[in-house]
């Protein structure tokens, strides 16, 4: 096993989040996981929204 050749690009890169800005790993459909959190327990419409997100982007693809 060479480490060396761990494919970089499989793995996830940190990208900016739609809410706070932050760059986060944990990033699912425009939102890092503080603001989910936040959504989930402050903001529930936000959360909503959230959800909504979610199942647009991964509610037909994920069913394969
Ligand atoms: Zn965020």
């Amino acid at each position: 096993m060479d480490l060396e050749a761990t494919p970089l690009d499989s793995i996830a890169q940190p990208r900016p989040c739609v809410r706070c800005s932050k760059p986060c790993l944990l990033w699912v459909v425009g939102r890092c996981a503080d603001c989910m959190a936040d959504m989930y327990f402050n903001h529930p419409e936000d959360y909503r929204a959230f959800k909504d997100d979610v199942r647009e982007e991964f509610g037909t693809k994920a069913i394969a």
